[in-house]
């Protein structure tokens, strides 16, 4: 049996790399940071595909509250939270958070997928409906797969599809609407005016998944119900700890305290797993008192974007989305993205491609993430080296 599962391991491995959707993995020798070294060479990498929107992965402060945090309460807790590995400073991060987003109550997971994978089964019975954006994170399509609610899945960000769906599920208990807040792929940004207008008319729930949102969308970073005037309306948010608050790791739902009570009892990535350590939670918890402090670090990141948007503008490319730190190179074809990448890295530049099957067919793109700690020059090797390899390679 061990000799057939190699083969057909083998065989499947052999199938991946030939589609040409092989994943390899470069290794970083250094910290997370705008400047990277990589192992086996390449110092004085600019980095512009992390998620560390604050730049507060390797920010002195976070780093320092984490080792206060070890030194203090431990490496880890060897337990689940309802056994015994809930510390003082677990409470006091959900307190924050709940904070932060101006809700009742929150709960952490050890991340943000399996705040995603747990939400939805505790939540929803075969009398609810849930409605979600086909575009949706992985994870919220595998929460809603556990689920044993009625599913509908509406057309990207379309709000006549979403609507004829909600009529559809009138005939259902309850209804929630599901969607990333931004979308991690477009960087574009959901619609959620629209959105809690149609859940208002047709009596259903909001959830949003603010991944790629909390810290730095809207005018004190709070998400994207902050930037579209919908605090009051979501009644759910996810979101993780592992990009803009920090990066170390972890998740939370925030809302209702009835539904966090519930989620304590019945979410069984919460129940079954163990605490997030404290180290993670020091870093977190810093996080957020930075960003309460104040809203410098989230303007000096889109003063960034806005400078990287406007100049690859001018030089003839084509980015997606509109304002987000998310600034996808738009560029059709897989191989044109493939070597790009290749050649950016070679000018020092790293940048990530993606193409089918992560995004559609013929959307092929150059991802570039900005940072807070990105400087004005960096933004602007970037572009110098964009342009080279966009008229190297025809892409201009
Ligand atoms: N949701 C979205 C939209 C994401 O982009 C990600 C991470 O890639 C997750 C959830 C999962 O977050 P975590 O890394 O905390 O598991």
């Amino acid at each position: 049996a061990a000799a057939q599962l190699r083969r057909r391991l083998e065989s499947e491995l052999e199938d991946i790399r030939g589609a040409g959707t092989w994943k390899s993995e470069r290794v970083i020798a250094s910290r997370q940071g705008p400047h990277l070294r990589l192992a086996g060479g390449g110092a004085g990498i600019i980095n512009f595909c992390a998620n560390n929107y604050l730049g507060l992965s390797s920010h002195p402060e976070v780093i320092r509250a984490a080792v206060e945090a070890l030194e203090k309460f431990g490496a880890g807790l060897s337990s689940v939270r309802f056994i015994c590995g809930t510390q003082s400073i677990h409470k006091d991060l959900e307190e924050k958070i709940a904070r932060f987003h101006q809700r009742e109550d929150a709960i952490l997971y050890a991340s943000c997928f399996d705040a995603n994978a747990g939400i939805f089964e505790a939540l929803l019975s075969p009398e609810d409906a849930v409605l979600s954006d086909e575009l949706n994170h992985a994870s919220i399509i595998d929460g809603i797969r556990l689920c044993k609610a009625n599913k509908y899945r509406y057309k990207h960000m379309d709000m006549q599809d979403l609507e004829a769906k909600l009529k559809e599920a009138q005939k259902y208990r309850l209804r929630l609407v599901a969607t990333d807040g931004a979308f991690s792929m477009d960087g574009d940004i959901a619609p959620l005016r629209e959105i809690c207008q149609l859940a208002q008319k047709y009596d259903a729930l909001v959830f949003i998944d603010e991944c790629h949102a909390t810290g730095f969308l809207g005018p004190s970073g709070r998400g994207t119900d902050e930037l579209l005037g919908v605090m009051d309306k979501v009644t759910i948010i996810n979101s993780t700890l592992g990009k803009a608050l920090g990066g170390a790791a972890g998740g939370y739902t925030t809302g209702p305290k009835p539904l966090i009570d519930l989620l304590r009892q019945r979410s069984r990535p919460y129940l079954f797993s163990n605490s997030l350590p404290p180290a993670v939670v020091g870093c977190a918890s810093k996080a957020l008192d930075l960003l309460m402090e104040s809203n410098a670090i989230a303007q000096s990141m889109a003063a960034k974007t806005q400078r990287f948007r406007s100049k690859m503008a001018a030089a003839g490319f084509t980015i997606s989305g509109k304002d987000h730190p998310i600034c996808p190179v738009m560029l059709g074809d897989a191989r044109l993205a493939s070597v790009m990448a290749e050649d950016m890295l070679n000018r020092g530049i790293y940048v990530i491609g993606f193409s089918y099957p992560v995004v559609p067919k013929g959307k092929a793109r150059i991802r570039v993430q900005i940072s807070a700690v990105h400087s004005d020059e960096d933004i602007d090797r970037c572009v110098e080296a964009f342009t080279e390899v966009g008229q190297k390679h025809g892409a201009l």
